[in-house]
């Protein structure tokens, strides 16, 4: 499901939004204060299968805490 959970750098809310591609991703700010500097949370990093995605993805796995 195309569906994302995004945190807010500098507001902290939390919040979902539809993105369509992976590309949309980086248009996303946030629906609280309007920046965009928000982050993905996407527990992605410890799946281990088959990534039909093309490179340039850029994913940083970076464990949260
Ligand atoms: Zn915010």
């Amino acid at each position: 499901m195309p569906v994302y959970e995004f945190k807010c750098e500098d507001c902290g809310k939390e919040f979902e939004k539809f993105v369509i591609s992976a590309s949309k991703v980086s248009e996303v700010k946030c629906p609280y204060c309007g920046s965009q500097n928000v982050k993905k949370k996407i527990s992605a990093c410890g799946i281990s299968g088959s990534s039909s995605s093309s490179s340039s993805t850029g994913a940083t796995c970076s464990p949260f805490g």
